[in-house]
């Protein structure tokens, strides 16, 4: 393994594990402040600050599967990154991604690369 995709495996298993120590806790939060006695303002400010932390913490983790590898044209061959428009429309199921190649034009499931 070469020390590039091994660099990009970290930064990916360390994103996907920062973004789980948020998400837990505002699960949590979230059933929480729906299961208790509480102040209807209190409720809400709960759930506010859940919901404002995983968008905070979802930013980090898209960053990184945006930059981390690249994605090759299935018919050219060009390995491009994304951007942050195509990236997020893009029909996507596991280490695949619809999209469309800023080289030839076509489109299609590319195949996400770590190096
Ligand atoms: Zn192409």
């Amino acid at each position: 393994m070469n020390k590039e995709k091994d660099r990009n495996i970290k930064l990916t298993v360390l994103s996907i594990v920062a973004f789980a120590t948020t998400f837990l806790p505002c699960l949590v939060l979230l059933i929480y402040s729906s299961t208790i006695e509480m102040d209807y303002i209190h409720v809400k400010l709960a759930r506010i600050v859940a919901v404002l932390s995983l968008v905070v913490a979802a930013v980090p983790l898209m960053w990184v599967n945006i930059n981390v590898g690249y994605y090759k044209c299935s018919h050219c061959g060009e390995k491009f990154i994304p951007s942050i428009r195509t990236y997020s429309l893009g029909v996507h199921v596991i280490g695949t991604r619809y999209l469309t190649c800023p080289k030839c034009g076509k489109s299609g499931m590319f195949k996400k690369t770590m190096s």
